[in-house]
C-alpha cells in the first residue's frame, strides 16, 4: 500500500477505545524482522530445541524485567498480572511443548513456533464471546516475543520514542503499552486489536487516546506525518489540513471540558430531574474489573459472569472454590448486590474440561440453562456455593437463556432442593433469595409476563436478544451491518418486556451493552428500566445523562419512536433529540 504523505484531510475509521483526541506526529514502530522458515536436519533437532528453550528463558526475563520496571507505577498496578499470564504462557505446554514436538518433525524453531501459533489461533477463532477470543492476543503476544529473539530481532520498544509522539505499530502487547512513556506518548494507533484487548484496557487505564483494528495503518504512514486521532469514535485523519487540526483542537477542549466535569459525578445520585432513582450497576467477567466498579461507583454487580472461573482449567472450580470466589465478590462489593449469573457456556463459548459436542448451530444448541440442566450434578454445585454466599450478603440468582417457563421452573425445582439439603446440613442461606431470568430470546419476549409471575425480576440482555431477534450472528463480520440495536423490534421487545415486569410488580433492569450507551439512556428511561448494569467505565457518563433528563422526556421520545418503521429513522431520532436536548454532550460536530 502507498504512503499516504501529500493528499489532506484522510479520514480513516477504526476501533475508537480509549477516548480522547490526539494531533502530533507519528512514531512508527517497524514490527518487520525476517523469520527464516527453515528444514533441518535430524541431528541438528536437539539443537534447535535448546536454541528455543533459551528464546523461552529469554522471554521471561524480558518479562521479569519489564514487570520490575512498571510495578511502581500505581496506576499499572492492577494490570501485573497480565505479564504474569504471559510468564505462565511460556510455561504452557499447548505452546512450549507442541512447538518442541513440531521441531521433532524436522523443522526449525521459528516455523515449529509459527505453526503452533497458527494452530492455537484457530482454537480461539472460535470462541463466541468476545473478550474470550481476544485472549488469543496473550498467546500471539508471547510468540511474537519469542519469535524477535529468535531471530535476533531487538524487543519493540516504546519506551524509547524521543519525543513527544502518537505510536503507530502492526499491534502492540501488553508488555509494550505498558512501557511507554505518558509524558511523550500522546496516543496509539494499531493494525490489529479489538475493544476488549488488552492493548485497549491498558489505554485506557493510561489514559491515552487510542484506535485499534485500522488494518492498514502502518503501511499508510510514515515516521513524523501529522495525524489525528479521535480515540471516540475511532477517527484518523492523515496530513489534516489547517482548518482540520483547528476543529479538532476545539475537539480537545471541549473534551477535555467534559472529561473533568465528569469526575465530579462520581457522588452523585442517579437520579432523573423528576426524581426517579435508576440503580446504576457494574458488569463483571474478570477480577480486575472490581477496581473499576469502585472508581465509578457502581452500586453493586448487576451481571457477574460466572464463566471465567471455568475458564483456563480442566477441571471446574469446586463448591468451595466458587463460595469463595462469591465472597470475595460480595466483599469487595462492601455490602452492596451482587447479580450472580448461572454459568453461561456451550453454543460458541469454549471451556475446556467441560463436555461439549460440536454442534452444526452452536448459538442455538446446548447452551447456557439448557446446558446446566442436563448436566445437573455441575449445576447443583454451582447453586450450593451461591446459596451459601447468600447467607453472607445481598446475593441474587439469575438464569441465562430461558424461553420457556419449564425451565425456569426446573430451575427452581433444583433450587428450592439444594437450599433444602444445605439447610439439613447447616449451611446459611438465604431462602428467598432473589430469582431472576436474563430476558435473551424471542420466547421470552412474548411470553413476559407468564415468565413475570414465576421470578423477583428480570434482566434484558441486549447482546444475545439482538441477535436471537433479528437472526444475526453477534459475532459474525459479514452479518454485522445488521446486528442493529435500533431495530423497531427491539424496542418493541424491550418495551413489552418492561410493561409485563411492571404489570407483574417486578423489577426490570438491563445488562447488555445497550446499557452502556449514553444516546439510549434517554430511550432506557422512557422505556420504565428501573436499572441499568454496563462495564463500569460507562457508567459516569450514563449518569449525567440521567441526571439531566425526566422520565417524562424518555417516555415521549419513546411513544415517538414507536411510529418509525425503520432503523435508520429510530436512530436520526435519537440521534436529533438528544444533541437538542443535550447540545453540551451530543452536539458533536461532524466530520
Ligand atoms: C447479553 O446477552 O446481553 C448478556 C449480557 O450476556 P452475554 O453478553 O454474557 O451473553
Ligand atoms: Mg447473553
Amino acid at each position: 500500500m502507498e504512503k499516504n504523505r501529500t493528499t489532506q484531510d484522510v479520514y480513516l475509521v477504526g476501533v475508537g477505545v480509549s477516548p480522547g483526541i490526539a494531533i502530533g506526529q507519528v512514531s512508527l514502530l517497524d514490527h518487520r524482522y525476517p523469520v527464516y522458515e527453515l528444514h533441518i536436519e535430524a541431528e541438528e533437532i536437539d539443537t534447535e530445541i535448546k536454541r528455543f528453550r533459551q528464546a523461552v528463558a529469554e522471554a521471561t526475563t524480558q518479562l521479569q524485567r519489564i514487570k520490575e520496571r512498571v510495578s511502581e507505577q500505581v496506576h499499572l498496578r492492577e494490570h501485573l498480572y497480565i505479564l504474569d499470564t504471559h510468564m505462565l504462557i511460556l510455561e504452557d505446554e499447548m505452546l512450549v511443548g507442541a512447538t518442541e514436538t513440531a521441531i521433532r518433525t524436522q523443522r526449525n524453531a521459528e516455523s515449529a513456533l509459527r505453526q503452533v501459533l497458527k494452530n492455537l489461533r484457530s482454537l480461539f477463532d472460535n470462541i463466541e464471546d468476545e473478550y474470550l477470543r481476544e485472549r488469543h492476543s496473550d498467546v500471539d503476544a508471547v510468540g511474537e516475543r519469542l519469535l524477535r529473539i529468535l531471530c535476533g530481532a531487538d524487543e519493540q520498544m516504546t519506551g524509547r520514542v524521543e519525543n513527544e509522539a502518537i505510536i503507530v505499530a502492526h499491534d502492540l502487547s501488553p508488555a509494550e503499552t505498558m512501557q511507554v512513556d505518558r509524558s511523550r506518548v500522546l496516543g496509539f494507533l494499531t493494525d490489529k486489536g479489538g475493544r476488549t484487548s488488552h492493548t485497549a484496557i491498558l489505554a485506557r487505564s493510561l489514559d491515552i487516546p487510542a484506535v485499534v483494528g485500522l488494518e492498514t495503518i502502518t503501511s499508510q504512514v510514515e515516521d513524523r506525518q501529522t495525524i489525528i486521532i479521535d480515540g471516540e469514535s475511532g477517527v484518523v485523519v492523515l496530513n489534516p489540513s489547517p482548518a482540520t487540526i483547528c476543529k479538532y483542537q476545539q475537539r480537545k477542549k471541549h473534551f477535555e471540558h467534559l472529561e473533568h466535569e465528569l469526575e465530579d459525578y462520581r457522588n452523585l445520585p442517579a437520579i432523573t430531574t423528576d426524581g426517579m432513582r435508576i440503580s446504576l450497576c457494574g458488569n463483571l467477567e474478570m477480577e480486575s474489573e472490581f477496581k473499576l466498579a469502585h472508581k465509578h461507583a457502581a452500586e453493586g454487580i448487576g451481571l457477574y459472569r460466572t464463566e471465567f472461573l471455568f475458564l483456563g482449567r480442566q477441571q471446574p472450580p469446586s463448591e468451595e472454590e466458587q463460595f469463595d470466589a462469591y465472597c470475595s465478590a460480595l466483599e469487595r462489593m462492601d455490602g452492596q448486590s451482587v447479580t450472580i449469573r448461572t454459568l453461561d457456556i456451550g453454543g460458541d463459548k469454549f471451556v475446556t474440561g467441560l463436555n461439549l459436542d460440536d454442534e452444526a448451530n452452536p448459538a442455538m444448541g446446548l447452551r447456557a440453562v439448557r446446558f446446566s440442566l442436563q448436566e445437573e450434578g455441575l449445576f447443583r454445585v454451582q447453586l450450593r456455593a451461591i446459596l451459601r454466599a447468600s447467607g453472607r450478603g445481598r446475593v441474587r440468582i439469575m438464569f441465562p437463556l430461558i424461553s420457556g417457563v419449564a425451565e425456569i421452573r426446573a430451575c427452581k425445582r433444583i433450587l428450592r432442593e439444594v437450599t433444602k439439603e444445605l439447610q439439613r446440613q447447616g449451611f446459611a442461606c438465604n431462602p428467598d433469595i432473589p430469582v431472576g431470568i436474563m430476558i435473551e430470546t424471542p420466547a421470552a419476549v412474548m411470553i413476559a409476563p407468564f415468565l413475570a409471575q414465576e421470578v423477583d425480576f428480570f434482566s434484558i440482555g441486549t447482546n444475545d436478544l439482538i441477535q436471537y431477534f433479528l437472526a444475526v450472528d453477534r459475532g459474525n463480520q459479514h452479518v454485522a451491518y445488521l446486528y442493529d440495536s435500533f431495530h423497531p423490534a427491539i424496542l418493541r421487545a424491550l418495551k413489552m418486556t418492561c410493561d409485563a415486569a411492571h404489570a407483574a410488580g417486578i423489577s426490570v433492569c438491563i445488562c447488555g451493552e445497550m446499557a452502556g450507551e449514553p444516546l439510549y439512556t434517554l430511550v432506557l428511561i422512557g422505556l420504565g428500566l428501573d436499572g441499568m448494569s454496563m462495564n463500569p467505565s460507562c457508567i459516569p457518563r450514563v449518569k449525567r445523562v440521567l441526571r439531566h433528563v425526566s422520565r417524562e422526556q424518555g417516555k415521549e421520545l419513546v411513544e415517538r419512536l414507536l411510529t418509525l418503521p425503520t432503523s435508520k429513522e429510530v436512530s436520526v431520532a435519537i440521534d436529533l433529540h438528544m444533541r437538542t436536548l443535550l447540545p453540551d454532550l451530543f452536539a458533536r460536530p461532524l466530520l
